[in-house]
């Protein structure tokens, strides 16, 4: 729909231009910074950094209801730069104008319902949010779309030239990163580093196909990250991992759109998200904390935060009740199947903590919890759900095992409705899926597959001749080969013969 066809009173919000200011903010030391560099942790502490909008009681001055209409009318506008993540503009980066904005198609991915038999095993109604449905397949794409185009206005506001975009990675951010960054080649360029042999073929396959720079690094993706980090700290290289809070504030879209998409209404919702570096839960705290505060939504969800006891620091922090025993330690990951989540001490932690305290205060009671799922949990519960029409990768399965898990601990209720966030796409980790049809697991990952669940390809063998590359059947013989090979389906299919006519 075009501009002018839309109500009066909204069509001067419809197209948002570039207002407000913005500032990192540390969370160690509370100093404030000009957002026109480009930082990753604070200068004078080395904590990690938010970005803060001094000015966000400006957005109080429109009404709940009326930003509500703001962005229903917007799904209705075909402008690209408007289609993604920046529907939310004034809470993403209203210092952003629209002609920078990269858009590849994130966002908007679908809330798909659990059928019966599912919702049945479960206890509860349930929905994925299948962010595997982004362009690179994760959910990484909302933070390097927001990332991206940070760097983008900065090149054509003459801020920085010739970018040299790093990460490291448990696979999908450098997908994304290398994505978005060929995008602006040659002005950006990327380089990525991931553990050697800890991404799938297609994790790998990606960046390579976007053409990144792609460094194998031996050990996991801690000791990845620390090289990320002396690279930063020596070189003029823009950092693309998740410590980029311009990768967290893209992040918040998701849910901002699970809010829009359940009509504004959160009571009675339960999040559910998988932790591995922290960047997404939160930036998901955080989306809800924003639209909380400005009246859009009136209800704070609840979160659950999901973790395998083969990498589970988040998880350990809570454990302990009373806050201020609390301490973290980071732990040595052993090999998981949610293998993007296999991180022992993540980098957004201090910005959990912050933000967990702060939810639970808004919310007037406990509203985040942390719960533990085991690999076999994971590998079961995913392939059950890719049975009943999911396309939930390994980490969607961690979630769907920490619904049950979370039910059996009773912190979801009967009359509660939860929202799984599907993070990739299944063909990303169908490796995982390879072992356990295979009965391959290496005994590490402690997974002893189920026989029901297992599924394997029948190979037809015919007695007679069979058709080759270039050695086509013709006549009686191609007539023999279809007769025996579709009795032998129709046999393992145990098919009757249809009645005659
Ligand atoms: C990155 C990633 C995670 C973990 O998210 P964090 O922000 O690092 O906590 C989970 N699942 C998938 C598929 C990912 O790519
Ligand atoms: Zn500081």
């Amino acid at each position: 729909m075009k501009p002018e066809d839309f109500p009066e009173n909204i069509r001067s919000y419809l197209i948002p231009g570039p207002t407000g200011r913005l500032t990192y903010q540390c969370l160690g030391c509370k100093a404030v910074f000009d957002i026109k560099k480009l930082l990753y942790t604070c200068p004078d502490c080395g904590q990690v950094l938010l970005i803060d909008d001094p000015d966000a009681d400006r957005l109080k001055a429109i009404s709940g209801k009326m930003w509500r209409r703001i962005f229903d009318y917007r799904k209705m506008l075909s402008i690209s730069a408007l289609k993604g993540i920046y529907r939310y503009h004034e809470f993403l980066g209203p210092i952003m104008p629209l002609d920078a904005v990269i858009y590849l198609g994130e966002g908007h991915t679908p809330l798909v319902a659990a059928n019966d038999r599912l919702q049945q095993q479960v206890g509860v109604p349930f929905y994925f949010k299948n962010d595997g449905q982004n362009p690179s397949a994760s959910f990484k794409d909302r933070g390097m779309a927001s990332a991206l185009s940070y760097i983008n206005y900065l090149i054509r506001a003459g801020e920085v030239s010739d970018i040299l975009a790093v990460c490291a990675s448990t696979g999908d951010t450098s997908a994304a990163a290398a994505l978005y960054s060929a995008y602006l080649s040659p002005k950006v360029k990327s380089a990525v580093l991931l553990p050697h042999k800890k991404v799938t073929p297609q994790q790998l396959s990606q960046p390579l196909g976007s053409g990144a720079t792609v460094f194998e690094i031996p050990g996991v993706f801690d000791d990845c990250m620390k090289v990320v980090e002396a690279l930063s700290e020596k070189y003029p290289v823009a950092l693309l991992n998740s410590k980029n809070a311009w990768r967290i504030l893209g992040q918040e879209s998701y849910a901002y759109e699970i809010a829009q998409d359940l009509e504004y209404d959160l009571s009675k919702k339960v999040i559910i998200v998988p932790i591995g570096n922290a960047g997404n839960i939160t930036a998901i705290l955080r989306g809800f904390i924003k639209f909380f505060e400005v009246g859009i939504i009136e209800t704070l969800p609840k979160i659950i935060g999901v973790q395998s006891d083969h990498a589970d620091p988040v998880y350990r922090y809570y454990q302990q009740p009373d806050p201020d025993q609390r301490h973290f330690q980071p732990v040595t990951v052993q090999p998981s199947v949610a293998q993007a989540a296999m991180i022992g001490n993540p980098v957004s932690m201090p910005r959990v903590i912050h933000l967990v305290d702060r939810y639970n205060t808004l919310s007037g009671d406990p509203n985040v919890f942390f719960v533990r799922v085991n690999e076999q949990q994971i590998m079961d519960w995913q392939l059950k759900a890719c049975r009943n029409g999911h396309i939930a990768c390994t980490h969607g399965g961690e979630c769907l095992a920490g619904l049950v898990t979370a039910r059996r601990l009773n912190y979801v209720a009967d009359d509660e409705v939860a929202i799984l966030d599907a993070t990739a796409h299944a063909i990303k980790f169908s490796d995982f899926q390879n072992m356990y049809f295979d009965q391959a697991f290496p005994p590490e990952f402690e997974i002893s597959p189920n026989p029901d669940l297992i599924n394997q390809p029948i190979l037809v063998q015919p007695s007679g001749p069979v058709p080759a590359p270039e050695k086509p059947l013709l006549g009686t013989e191609l007539a023999q080969f279809v007769t025996t090979v579709s009795e032998s389906i129709a046999n393992a299919l145990d098919l009757k013969g249809k009645p005659p006519l």
